[in-house]
């Protein structure tokens, strides 16, 4: 499957920009759903300014005991669902969190945890990392440089310093060092594409150790998507329409049998159904079905057609992204 054509050749005729990119990424459809990404809900203690949730600490959806009780039930009914991806805001301040997680491991599911860090060193917090290791979790946490200006600069200031903090306690615990996996999250600061995953990953693991001791395993590297505060943020310098040409330019069709979708679906904090969690922050519905009560297991939305916009092309443009880093890494 290839781009149909290059929409920054060609003329428009009248029709809207935003369709002609969206018409020219192949169809996509579902293979076996083997991860669910649950969103927790959109309270977060920070506010980034890349944020495609939008999340921060006035919002106030956050997903219920029952929602939370029916992903339970349907991952039971699901055998082909190995992995849960649980997602904000920051999901460790959700009062359901440890049911969650003690529910997903008591199944035999892996458990992956998104935590931007610095939710680790709030009063409240400080034993989540004992139960982290406890349950054995995996911890995917955001550190969008090793430099403390630039992590400070999109996520605010003295967000480096606790991030660096909770890293050590992390290690402390055992993650990054072998016993539990402990990933990082790279995202550029502006409207380029990320450089090679495995040259940045050897960069962040000599500046991290050497300066602050610190160790992880991967480096996740992810294409900002422009969608939500990104999005506004470059359409007000101006370079909205340059950024999705470099990505549409950047196509390569080999990342198309990766790209998270195929084996992923996305759960609101409200029990509606995605095919990913950017479609469910535009709120661009999954199309065969739309709640958790829609269906009987994750299995029945295998094989399934997948809703395609122009911010796929985010997904597919040089090595590929997911939330699981790179899709070719190089
Ligand atoms: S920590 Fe994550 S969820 Fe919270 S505001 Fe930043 S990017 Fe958004
Ligand atoms: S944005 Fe979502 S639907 Fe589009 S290719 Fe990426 S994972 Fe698939």
């Amino acid at each position: 499957m290839g781009a149909r054509s290059s929409v920054t050749d060609r003329e428009t005729h009248g029709m809207s920009r935003e369709k002609l990119v969206t018409d020219s990424f192949p169809v996509l459809q579902r293979e076996t759903v083997q991860t669910v990404q649950v969103n927790l809900g959109k309270l977060c203690n920070q506010v980034c300014k890349h944020c495609h949730v939008e999340a921060g600490p006035n919002r106030t959806e956050i997903m219920t005991a029952a929602t939370a009780s029916r992903i339970l039930q349907l991952v039971e009914a699901s055998p082909n669902v190995t992995t849960i991806d649980l997602t904000g805001g920051a999901p460790e301040m959700n009062p359901e969190f440890r049911r969650v997680v003690r529910g997903l491991r008591a199944l035999g599911r892996s458990v992956l945890v998104r935590s931007n860090l610095t939710v680790l060193q709030l009063p409240d917090q400080r034993d989540t990392i004992e139960f982290f290791a406890e349950q054995g979790v995996s911890v995917v946490a955001s550190l969008p440089c090793y430099l403390e200006e630039n992590v400070d600069a999109q996520r605010g200031t003295g967000v480096f310093e606790e991030s660096i903090e909770a890293l050590r306690r992390l290690n402390g615990a055992g993650f990054g060092s072998g016993r539990f996996d402990l990933d990082l999250v790279f995202n550029p600061q502006g409207a380029d594409l990320p450089p090679p995953q495995a040259s940045l990953e050897a960069a962040y693991k000599k500046a991290l150790l050497e300066r602050h001791g610190i160790r992880f395993d991967r480096l996740l590297t992810i294409t900002n998507m422009p969608i939500a505060r990104f999005r506004e943020s470059l359409a007000r310098q101006g370079l909205l329409d340059l950024y999705l040409d470099r990505l549409v330019r950047a196509h390569r069709a080999t990342n198309l049998d990766a790209v998270m979708c195929r084996s992923l679906v996305s759960v609101s904090w409200d029990g509606r159904l995605y095919d990913c969690d950017f479609n469910q922050m535009l709120e661009v519905p999954l199309q065969a079905a739309a709640t958790l009560d829609d269906i009987e297991s994750f299995g029945d939305l295998d094989r399934t057609v997948i809703a395609t916009a122009p911010h796929c092309f985010g997904c597919t443009a040089g090595a590929g992204s997911s939330c699981r880093g790179a899709l070719t890494p190089s």
